[in-house]
């Protein structure tokens, strides 16, 4: 069986094409700059072929259609025609309360996304332009949609309210729903074949640290919390993202500084998080690079940054009563040791303990724990392509 996984950004998509037999990726890419100078596609296949052209790529349609030329090329292509691509599987970040699993796409399931877009406004709308193109270029396959916020649905009221009027969750769904929930799965999955348990039986800790950061509560293989809310803004500070903060901070800020709702709203995404405390840049690598050069505010946004990770472990070892195993994912939780040590030095008390020379390692699934560790300190590199495309397999397949 083979899947075609597409992630649809606003003017960007990314793909991958998967033998489900093996697991293998036979094929992937991404098409840049859609709709604006510059565009281009690039091109990888399973044998050693790389390529990147540029075309006129006016919006995803186009693309797709050169995603599509690629794959199906007589040389370098991975399939003959469009029969051999057995499903489609799509990335959509919001889904709102109305799913709690990926699901095959219909007329009405594009409705209820498209109901979605009032609650993530910059990421619905690319997606479904996204599932629309396929359905224009690829005519008679079948897609399922794989949402962000899936995974997070099993999460109780009492995780997922807010101490606003409970008005305006009935009236607008104004809640915490949630994200990177196909990562948080995928490692949590990983996380239970490693510990050699079911994840029913775990609770795990999982902290996708990007440059977007999120970190879940896993009890008994189900989110029960996580630090994202009604928006990726919430929970740890980010790359350019601040996370939590007094909500009383952006009235006071809007009347200081002059700012506009608008201006507000760009300062918290895009001018904050470790970006903003350093000055520096919102990549670890030059902040790490700057801090060991001796940058005292670079020292401080990943001090700062790691203790609001650690605090969140805390509070959601408390929240489950207990934590069998801390798993660090994505950009930074794969590849920063620094960080990685600099939030486990104070975890004693829960019975961490990493070995310094294996927390040096990446790249690759480790247990960077010590053997007198009662809590498993675990580096799993995510991977939420192939969860969307084992999620639409099971879809295709149930049918
Ligand atoms: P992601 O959003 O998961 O692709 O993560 C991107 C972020 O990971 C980058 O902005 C970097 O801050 C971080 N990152 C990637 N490689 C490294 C590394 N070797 N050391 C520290 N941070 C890294």
């Amino acid at each position: 069986m083979k899947i075609l996984v597409i992630n649809c950004g606003s003017s960007s998509l990314k793909y991958q094409v998967f033998n489900m037999e093996q697991e293998e990726v036979l094929a992937k890419g991404n098409v840049e700059k859609i709709g604006i100078e510059g565009s281009f596609i690039k091109y990888e296949n399973n044998r050693g072929f790389s390529s990147k052209d540029e075309y006129i790529i006016k919006d995803h349609s186009d693309g797709i259609k050169l995603v599509f030329a690629a794959l199906t090329d007589e040389n370098s292509g991975v399939i003959k025609d469009v029969s051999e691509i057995n499903a489609i599987g799509h990335r959509v970040v919001h889904a709102g309360e109305k799913y709690a699993g990926s699901v095959l796409i219909t007329e009405d399931v594009k409705n209820a996304l498209k109901e979605c877009i009032e609650l993530a406004p910059l990421h619905n709308p690319p997606n479904i332009i996204g599932i629309e193109a396929c359905e224009d270029v690829m005519p008679g396959v079948k897609h399922v949609g794989v949402f962000d916020t899936a995974f997070h649905q099993s999460m109780p009221k009492t995780s997922y309210l807010y101490g606003l009027p409970y008005d305006y969750y009935e009236k607008y769904g104004v809640r915490r729903y949630g994200f990177h929930g196909t990562s948080h799965k995928y490692v949590t999955q990983r996380a239970a074949k490693m510990l050699g348990k079911p994840a029913s039986e775990l609770k795990i800790i999982t902290c996708h640290l990007g440059n977007g950061a999120s970190i879940t509560a896993v009890k008994n293989g189900k989110s029960f919390d996580t630090s994202m809310g009604f928006t990726p803004l919430e929970g740890l500070i980010m790359g350019t993202r601040c996370g939590d903060i007094d909500p009383a901070i952006i009235p006071f800020l809007m009347n200081k500084e002059g700012l506009s709702l608008e201006d507000i709203n760009n300062v918290m995404n895009k001018k904050s998080g470790v970006l903003g405390i350093s000055g520096v840049s919102n990549d670890f690598r030059e902040i790490e690079e700057a801090a060991e050069a001796g940058n005292e505010l670079a020292k401080i946004a990943l001090e700062t940054y790691s203790y609001r990770v650690r605090k969140y472990i805390g509070a959601y070892a408390a929240a489950m009563n207990g934590v069998d195993a801390i798993v660090f994912t994505a950009g930074i939780g794969e590849n920063s040791g620094f960080i990685r040590d600099m939030v486990c030095e104070e975890l004693s008390y829960l019975g961490v303990s990493i070995d310094k020379e294996l927390n040096s390692q990446r790249g690759k699934e480790l247990d960077i724990s010590n053997s007198e560790a009662t809590t498993r300190v675990l580096v799993l590199p995510t991977n939420e392509e192939l969860m969307i495309a084992r999620d639409t397999k099971e879809i295709i397949e149930s049918l």
